[in-house]
């Protein structure tokens, strides 16, 4: 097993170092934006958030979601155990399901103010670019590893699926985070299939309404599904203000510390009023 988990590590590790040169490459040579903070303290911070939350699973959870589906299936654990699920269509629908859960984890996020408290130091970004898909605080980190090894458990899912899964939602949040043009009519196709950063970059906008929508990370279909889904920002691409209306104070808003003391120090009541002009 623990060659698996190793393994498993690399996997991620790898197709993480790939998609994450590809992204920063085609931002540099097409962006969609010009950025509104200086990229040199962001990018230090958030990916000094990245090495932080990486040590700290690697240090405190050993073992990982992989881990986690090979103690299920010793111990004959979840439905797809007890249903004798074909393994193809086990891995296929464990992955499509494991995309609804991180959905409705996303839904609740920003609903349960005492959860808003953590998911607010990825909203908190003045920008928003492949960093910012890798920005979430270490407990939001840990939240959610409980989440998924709950849903793992539960749906008896195969190890093949949670790593094919982890690989595509690191790699799809790079994706549509990340500040990269895409021709309107390739961007209007693909976000039937993928969550795209027009799609994504309006759920990042400081309006209140347009902050809560857009909550898929991978598949597009839950946010048509459940009517989360705006097509655009109102105020346009270009013209939209990233981040929420309560922190603009950019010094803070990209310093490492300020993001892990922000949920202790936040006001987490959702704001009501939409941005004054
Ligand atoms: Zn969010």
């Amino acid at each position: 097993m623990t060659t698996q988990i190793e393994s498993a590590a690399a996997i991620r590790l790898g197709s993480f170092v790939a998609v994450f040169a590809v992204m920063t490459l085609w931002e540099l040579l097409a962006p969609r934006r010009s950025l509104s903070t200086s990229k040199t303290p962001r990018w230090g911070s958030n990916l000094g958030l990245v090495v932080l939350n990486t040590l700290s699973l690697r240090f405190l959870v050993p073992m990982g979601l992989v881990g986690v589906t090979y103690l299920a299936q010793s111990k004959d654990w979840g439905l797809f155990h007890w249903l004798e699920t074909p393994y193809w269509l086990a891995v296929l629908v464990s992955v499509i399901l494991l995309d609804l859960v991180i959905y409705w984890q996303h839904v609740l996020f920003h609903l349960v103010p005492f959860l808003w408290r953590f998911h607010l130091v990825h909203h908190a970004d003045l920008d928003i670019d492949v960093t910012t898909g890798l920005r979430f605080h270490t407990i939001e980190i840990f939240l959610s590893l409980g989440i998924k090894a709950v849903a793992i458990v539960l749906l008896g899912a195969p190890p093949v699926a949670v790593v094919a899964f982890e690989v595509l939602l690191n790699a799809t949040s790079m994706f549509n985070h990340s500040n990269v043009q895409l021709a309107l009519g390739i961007d209007a196709v693909l976000r039937w299939l993928v969550v795209t950063p027009d799609m994504h970059r309006v759920h990042h906008s400081w309006r209140e309404r347009e902050t809560n929508s857009n909550y898929g990370f991978n598949l597009p279909w839950w946010d048509r599904l459940f009517r989360t889904y705006r097509a655009q920002p109102q105020d346009g691409h270009l013209g939209m203000t990233i981040g929420l209306k309560q922190i603009r104070d950019e010094q803070q808003a990209e310093r490492l510390h300020w993001m892990l003391a922000l949920p202790f120090t936040t006001d987490p009541s959702p704001t009501s009023e939409e941005p004054q002009e």
